[in-house]
């Protein structure tokens, strides 16, 4: 049996494309990220697709 191989995805900063981001407490406004490499804080992250060892797909 074949499966499909699908991506998951995950969010990265978009300062310094770490993958290693938080969620921030929630405002009014929506969600907020931070990034734990840079310390970007904002509700602005890139999210990607990447596979199940965490390569992006693209
Ligand atoms: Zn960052």
């Amino acid at each position: 049996m074949r499966r499909r191989h699908r991506g998951r995805r995950i969010l990265v900063c978009p300062q310094c494309n770490s993958s290693q981001i938080v969620q921030a407490n929630a405002s009014i406004t929506g969600a907020v990220y931070r990034c734990l490499k840079c310390d970007y804080l904002g509700a602005l992250v890139l999210e990607i697709e990447v596979d199940d060892t965490g390569k992006p797909l693209r």
